[in-house]
């Protein structure tokens, strides 16, 4: 192990030498495979945000996949607090879920349009069997608070709610269960403008405050610099860039991520 890896501890997700394979069909009806990870290695820490950048279809979203334990690699390696996870069977997944949670660009697709915040919050409290009714209620009003909403969501369904205020919800459902790390997929694409820099603040302070490890994946590179760390820049399944965020974007190595940052317009002052 380097020493800057053992001096940030142990990861708390990593990735070793990860490929995915698709199974595609071609206009002949032949199966093809699509390699969408090529031999990814990256490592979660504590109170380390790592920012992941890179066009769309890239491999982000696959990685996040991965990451949260949802998608299992074709190959290559990967570990959950330190331990590997070589099957991803329905306990192991249960496990996971208590180190890992994620974020997605749409809250609709973590919340029933047609559920109470309040059962969206249980639910997962619920199906891990913790605590009783008194202490899940109590848990689900501190988590409306930890995200900045008012005890009143609680009894709103997403529908009645602004934007950022659903995904405001989607964070806090994702809290629910107390995680280590927070995989956060372009969590502010699908927000009006002048609510991102709120969301993205909110996922800072959160960061802090609970001592996360946190990925924040968008093909906006002035974002990712904003919120990150550490920074890897993916490109057709690949890492080709990656460490701490000021050495990655302080001098590329690679004319890709120079072509990003000269051509991105930051989100934040659009
Ligand atoms: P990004 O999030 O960076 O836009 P993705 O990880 O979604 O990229 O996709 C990476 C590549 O993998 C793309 O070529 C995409 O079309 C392909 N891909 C993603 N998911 C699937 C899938 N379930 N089946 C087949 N191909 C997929
Ligand atoms: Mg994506």
């Amino acid at each position: 192990m380097s020493t800057v890896a053992s001096e940030k501890g142990e990861a708390l997700i990593e990735l070793r030498n990860v490929c995915v394979d698709f199974r595609i069909r071609s206009s002949i009806l032949k199966p093809v495979s699509l390699r969408a990870l090529d031999t990814i290695s990256l490592a979660v820490h504590r109170g380390r945000t790592l920012g992941v950048v890179g066009e769309s279809g890239s491999g982000k979203s696959t990685a996040a996949k991965v990451l949260i334990g949802l998608l299992a690699p074709s190959s290559g390696q990967i570990f959950f607090g330190g331990e590997e996870v070589k099957k991803f069977d329905a306990k192991t997944r249960k496990r996971i879920g208590r180190v890992v949670s994620v974020v997605f660009q749409d809250p609709a697709t973590a919340l029933n349009s047609r559920m109470l915040v309040r059962d969206a919050l249980v639910d997962p409290l619920q199906v891990h069997g913790i605590g009783d009714d008194n202490s899940r209620q109590r848990r689900v009003s501190e988590l409306v608070s930890l995200v900045g909403l008012p005890q009143s969501v609680l009894d709103a369904i997403p529908a009645q709610l602004s934007g950022g205020q659903r995904q405001r919800v989607a964070i806090a459902r994702a809290l629910a269960l107390e995680p280590q790390v927070i995989v956060a997929d372009e969590p502010t694409s699908a927000l009006d403008v002048s609510v991102r820099a709120q969301i993205l603040n909110l996922l800072q302070d959160l960061k802090r405050e609970l001592n996360l490890g946190m990925v924040f994946i968008s093909h906006d590179i002035q974002t990712v610099r904003h919120i990150s760390n550490d920074i890897a820049v993916m490109n057709r399944g690949k890492v080709i860039e990656y460490g701490p965020g000021a050495q990655v974007l302080g001098s590329p190595s690679q004319n890709y991520t120079r072509t990003l940052l000269a051509a991105a317009p930051s989100l934040l002052h659009v």
